[in-house]
């Protein structure tokens, strides 16, 4: 693998965006003590997975950030982004960025992927966090001194078949899991070998099943045909009884004509009537509102009667008095003719002393003229 550029921002002590070109040929850092040299070799590893803060000379992961200075303030997030080729020449850009609270997260052409991928990458271009290509600080007398297991190791990461270490890890994993898988295949075979016997008498009933309802079909198919041919009879039947009946519609249809001629005349005769019974209605209504009005004069005569008779009552008890009036009058009457025949007797009888009392009389009145000449003389 060849590394082509180191992009660094916010990481340790390179907290502006930071490009380090790494062209082909040997390349030196050179810096005063605690310029950021080491920082450089640690930016390549963590991009490259590491994972352990010791070795990267933190308490924690999130140490790589940027921790601030008196002038200027801490960082949230650290980014590393490390440009090369792979050994098939096959650009490649792996970023790695930490956030404070939030963890790493890793990208591979732009494309998120797991930190297990990026070591494996790294692993099989046999080179990575862990390689022996990366000599740090003090990394030489740790080779010196070390064990025999880890100097086998910085062999074969030197060899470039650390990623077929990782690579065995993943299969002997997926292997564990395989194996685990069939443990609980078996189960479940055991568990479907007593389903398969269910299922075996569920079959033979099924079978069972299967010819009876054979049977059923052959005899439903009987009994069709034996309705069909019953269903056949009665249509013929039916036919018969129809053209019965197409005769009987038709008689039917004639006396219906009839019958609508004679309702239509009815009809008339019925518009007729009712013509007539209007008439007869308003002459009704006439008669009715005559017989009203004669009511109303009957009423009046009625009461025109109750009142002659109460003055026939009255006149009968004028008439009782008129009788006894009359009565009175003609006792009265005879009394005066008996006074009257009387007095005609008197008269007559006065009639009879008349002359000698006109004699008397004209007597008298000489005797009274004599006096009055007498006087008169006096
Ligand atoms: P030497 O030549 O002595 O080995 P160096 O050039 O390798 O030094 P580094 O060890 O890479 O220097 O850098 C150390 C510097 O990085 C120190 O000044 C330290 O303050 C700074 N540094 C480390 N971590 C952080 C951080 N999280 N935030 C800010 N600065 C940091």
């Amino acid at each position: 693998m060849e590394i082509s550029k180191l992009k660094l921002s916010g990481f340790k002590s390179f907290v502006e965006p930071s490009t380090v070109h790494i062209e082909p040929g040997l390349t030196g850092v050179v810096g005063p003590n605690g310029c950021g040299k080491s920082n450089l070799l640690e930016a390549i590893r963590w991009v490259m997975g590491e994972n352990s803060p010791k070795s990267m000379r933190s308490g924690g992961m999130e140490d790589v950030i940027f921790a601030g200075t008196q002038s200027r303030p801490q960082r949230d997030f650290a980014e590393v982004v490390l440009n090369g080729a792979d050994d098939d020449g096959d650009e490649m850009e792996v970023v790695r960025r930490i956030e404070r609270g939030a963890g790493s997260a890793y990208r591979l052409n732009g494309r998120d992927v797991r930190a297990k991928d990026v070591a494996l990458i790294f692993a099989d271009a046999a080179t990575g966090a862990h390689s022996p290509a990366l000599v740090s600080q003090g990394k030489i007398a740790q080779v010196i001194a070390a064990r025999p297991t880890e100097r086998r190791q910085m062999l074969e990461e030197a060899a470039g078949i650390a990623g077929l270490h990782v690579r065995r890890r993943d299969a002997e994993s997926k292997l564990r899991q395989t194996e685990t898988n069939l443990e609980r295949l078996e189960d479940i075979m055991a568990g479907l070998d007593s389903q398969i016997a269910s299922l075996r008498r569920q079959a033979k009933q099924a079978e069972r099943y299967r010819k009876l309802s054979d049977e059923i079909k052959t005899a439903e198919a009987r009994l069709v045909f034996a309705r069909w041919r019953d269903a056949a009879a009665a249509a013929e039947e039916a036919k018969k009884a129809a053209a019965a009946a197409e005769a009987k519609v038709n008689e039917t249809q004639k006396a219906a004509d009839e019958a609508q001629k004679a309702q239509r005349s009815a009809a008339e005769a019925l518009a007729e009537a009712r013509e007539e019974q209007a008439d007869r209605r308003d002459d009704a209504s006439a008669h009715g509102h005559r017989m009203a009005a004669l009511s109303t004069q009957l009423e009046a005569a009625e009461q025109r009667l109750a009142d002659l008779d109460r003055q026939k009552a009255r006149l009968e008890a004028d008439k009782g008095d008129a009788d006894r009036l009359t009565r009175d009058a003609a006792e009265a009457l005879s009394k005066l003719e008996r006074g009257l025949a009387e007095s005609e007797k008197a008269l007559s009888t006065d009639e009879e002393r008349r002359p000698a009392l006109e004699r008397a009389q004209e007597q008298a009145e000489r005797d009274s003229r004599t006096a009055e000449l007498a006087l008169a003389k006096a």
